[in-house]
């Protein structure tokens, strides 16, 4: 399939219409079954549940072409799975997990020619989500929901190179106490808006969260978890039922121990030990390991070692074999990468 005409090199992360998307819908207690659709708006009751209650839970995955020419998608059983937790959390139907793989395999294959070429450092971004169409008005989950997944090319996440970036720490919590940060859903997003805006007013790209109770350990920032590497270079990475469990995190304690022949620790991270580390990333889809250099609290400045230049060398070597692994330049071990056949 010829590609689109489209400057793949300057692609930023922002949302371009592609030609198709799936949607399927849920009603009577079951889910009808679905298609690939053009029409990219959605049309839905004032008084929908999404509208009223929240009742939303997304995922966010990438489609690739490998070097040899092959589109492929990273793990996406894991999205599948992620999604049945949230929405079980929220009260949601499950979107059965093959019916979610078919979808992406259906979607992707569809809009083939917005897949970006391998090399262009530019990706395909798949948003799959449901929320809560049916309408509700007294507190009640609602009775019907949507299923809908779109696609957007985006951009190469590091023009001219890995630059650290800069964190806050500020005073405004996402979650509550108990703990609801482990959903991937809009409503968290929401709850974190202010803080990251707050950050950006402030001269920083994000902000951290810290765990909302006592304000000790590290939680993770809006989008993206932490890692952290010790200076006897050991991978360490925050532990919290209010996290969300990042795929690209998890991908990458894998990577560590089993290419790398690192050792890692999951476990709570106190904030005053961010001093002792020598390298610190956030995790997440969208960049793999974004490289931060300093990290700001109201008394106290934090500064890696590897410092605001570039990334630091075990972080680079753990960015570099994940991402070699999805462009198909290593081999993945079992079951990470999912070939579309076009
Ligand atoms: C999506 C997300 C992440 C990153 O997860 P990945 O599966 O690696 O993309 C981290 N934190 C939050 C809050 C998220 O929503």
């Amino acid at each position: 399939m010829e590609k689109q005409n489209i400057d793949w090199g300057n692609l930023g992360f922002a949302y371009v219409p592609t030609t198709y998307r799936y949607v399927s819908n849920y009603k009577d207690g079951k889910w009808d079954d679905g298609a690939l659709i053009t029409d990219p708006n959605v049309t839905i009751n004032e008084c929908a549940g999404v509208l009223q209650y929240c009742q939303q839970v997304f995922e966010g995955l990438k489609a690739y072409t490998t070097k040899d020419g092959d589109i492929v998608t990273f793990r996406p059983y894991m999205n599948a799975e992620r999604m049945i937790d949230g929405a079980a959390r929220l009260e949601m139907p499950s979107f059965p997990k093959e019916r979610f793989l078919d979808a992406v395999d259906q979607v992707v294959r569809a809009n083939a020619d917005f897949v970006p070429p391998y090399g262009s450092g530019a990706t395909l971004y798949l948003r799959p989500y449901i929320f809560a169409s049916g309408p509700v008005i007294g507190v009640k989950p609602s009775k019907e929901y949507q299923f809908r997944l779109f696609v957007t090319p985006v951009g190469p996440y590091f023009k001219g190179g890995a630059k650290p970036i800069t964190i806050c720490v500020s005073e405004f919590d996402r979650s509550a106490p108990a703990g609801t940060g482990h959903i991937k859903a809009g409503l968290n997003y929401a709850m974190s808006l202010h803080a990251h805006e707050y950050a950006l007013t402030h001269g920083f790209d994000e902000n951290m969260f810290l765990d909302p109770a006592t304000h000790t350990f590290v939680e993770e920032t809006g989008g993206a978890n932490f890692l952290f590497i010790t200076k006897d270079g050991k991978v360490v990475t925050p532990k919290s039922d209010s996290i969300l469990p990042s795929i690209t995190r998890r991908s990458l304690v894998e990577v560590a121990e089993k290419y790398l022949g690192l050792t890692v620790e999951h476990r709570p991270v106190r904030f005053d030990e961010l001093e002792d580390f020598a390298e610190c990333g956030l995790c997440g889809t969208a960049a793999v390991i974004s490289p931060v250099g300093r990290v700001v609290a109201k008394d106290k400045v934090i500064t890696f070692p590897a410092g605001m230049e570039e990334m630091g060398p075990i972080t680079k070597k753990l960015y570099d074999t994940l991402t070699g692994i999805q462009q198909g330049l290593i081999e993945a071990p079992e079951g990470w990468i999912r070939k579309i056949d076009c």
